[in-house]
């Protein structure tokens, strides 16, 4: 007989004024019994209406009930068939828009906490289970070379490897992981799991290569002429939009990635850390994303005193989590909504020390659906702060257009891809994630990883 209280079991979660200084993760996670008394509200359901939610197709039923009886490496064994990131998409999956969305017991409650049990199942697998991941088929003697190391070109990798061929992984940067380690803050998804994640993608055989740049180091030209039979593009979209009004050039203004980069990856907020960055008292967070949301939360949790999210439309059209909205709100984060910022203002010494905004009401819904934020006339005031972090986009970085001959992209510079498999315009190149879709979300860039893997392996079976 299924649990049918209403709700979901709470997840434990450090109290909002002792987490908003320091940089520990904040969802506790469950314990073994609320993860058994939880898995107990799923009915099972024959249609299985929540794996149609889910990029990656988790049998989201068998999974759960096996945490039902109590079989949590069997649990693991399920999800993992479909994902290799799975402590990854149980913390930063968006599971409210995709399978909870779709969950029965959501009519006339709240649907099955899906995504806190992935986690659960995750994290007691990495502390029980010691034995590394089966290691890759006999290799078949093909070499595929992916391009970023971020979770569509992690999923790309390792589901080749799995396949028997030999994978090697091309990184700019000097750590693997993407956005999932320069990204996403310390405190919404630790680093030390992402790392463990990939240390169990190594052992099927996925070789990384980090500090090349993919058209600088080599172009994808060479790639082919060392040997590399077919090529993954998955290089993310981290070049960030500004606004272009006045004053962006001013110290103190940082693009959310750098900050965010300087914060997460280079790790400014440990004591002994040699990396420069502002301990502003008063911090303005343009955008209403997720990333704008982890930004105001690093700055509060770096010392500021008044953090403000300056953002254009109202909290109804915020398109950030809503649970990452209410842990911002609970940490104190202000939000200045129907706000836009004209200008940013500076001292003698050209640092910031306000930003001016104007108020906006809503019009007319525009083509994304949403209605439009129209500016008040006579509205413009000034907003005290010494640091501004700009948070509203990204887009793929052109290198890799600009160094691959006969590589379509969009205006917006995203590569564009023939169908699902992500066949670009380059025979035996492939492309997913954000440098196909531009920012998007873990669990879409894993879903095409996953796609273009299978695409790979037909096309080199078939050449
Ligand atoms: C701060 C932040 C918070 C987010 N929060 C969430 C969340 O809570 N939930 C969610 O689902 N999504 C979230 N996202 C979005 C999500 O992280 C991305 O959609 C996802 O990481 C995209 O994966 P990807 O593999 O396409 O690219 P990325 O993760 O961007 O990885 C691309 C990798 O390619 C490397 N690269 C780029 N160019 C080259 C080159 N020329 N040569 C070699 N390597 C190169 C980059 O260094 C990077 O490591 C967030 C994004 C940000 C920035």
């Amino acid at each position: 007989m299924a649990n049918m209280a209403p709700k979901k079991n709470e997840m434990p979660v450090q109290a909002p004024e002792v987490r908003n200084k320091n940089f520990s993760e904040v969802a506790l996670g469950y314990t073994k019994e609320q993860a058994v008394d939880e898995a107990q509200r799923c009915l099972n359901c024959k249609n299985k209406p929540c794996v149609s939610g889910c990029p990656v197709s988790i049998d989201i039923p068998e999974f759960v009930e096996k945490v039902a009886q109590g079989d949590f490496e069997a649990a693991y064994e399920v999800i993992y068939r479909q994902s290799s990131l799975p402590a990854v998409c149980g913390r930063v999956c968006p599971q409210e828009r995709q399978c909870e969305s779709k969950c029965v017991r959501g009519i006339k409650g709240e649907p099955v906490a899906i995504g806190r049990l992935e986690r659960f199942v995750a994290d007691w697998h990495m502390a029980n289970e010691h034995e590394k991941s089966k290691s890759a088929n006999l290799q078949n003697g093909k070499k595929v070379a992916v391009i970023g190391s971020g979770p569509s070109g992690l999923t790309c990798a390792g589901d080749l490897a799995k396949m028997g061929y030999s994978v090697t992984i091309f990184e700019a940067l000097h750590t693997a992981g993407g956005v999932l380690v320069y990204g996403i803050p310390e405190f919404r998804l630790p680093k030390d799991i992402v790392k463990r994640e990939i240390e169990n993608l190594k052992s099927l055989g996925v070789e990384i290569v980090t500090n090349a740049v993919i058209g600088k180091t080599l172009t994808v030209d060479e790639l082919f002429e060392a040997g590399f039979e077919a090529v993954f593009i998955g290089s993310g979209a981290g070049l960030p939009r500004f606004m272009n009004i006045p004053g962006e050039s001013l110290n103190g203004v940082y693009s959310a990635n750098e900050f965010l980069t300087r914060t997460n990856l280079m790790k400014a907020y440990k004591e002994d850390s040699q990396t420069p960055i502002m301990h502003a008292k008063r911090v303005a967070v343009v955008g209403g994303g997720n990333v704008a949301m982890d930004a105001a939360r690093c700055a509060k949790r770096l010392g500021a005193e008044d953090v403000y999210i300056v953002y254009r439309r109202s909290m109804d059209e915020m398109p950030a989590r809503r649970e990452e909205v209410e842990h911002a709100e609970e940490e104190g984060i202000i939000f200045k909504t129907l706000n836009n910022p004209v200008e940013i203002l500076g001292n003698e010494q050209n640092f910031v020390n306000g930003i001016k905004c104007v108020r906006m009401e809503l019009g007319e819904p525009d083509e994304s659906g949403r209605r439009s934020p129209v500016e008040i006339k006579d509205s413009e005031y000034v907003l005290d702060v010494d640091a501004v972090i700009m948070s509203i986009g990204t887009s793929p970085n052109p290198l890799i257009r600009s160094t691959t001959e006969g590589l379509d992209t969009d205006r917006r510079g995203c590569i564009i891809t023939k169908d699902e498999s992500g066949l670009t315009s380059r025979a035996g190149v492939y492309a997913g994630g954000d440098a196909v879709t531009g920012a998007a979300t873990v669990i879409l860039a894993m879903g095409a990883g996953k796609s273009s893997a299978k695409a790979i392996d037909e096309y080199l079976k078939n050449k």
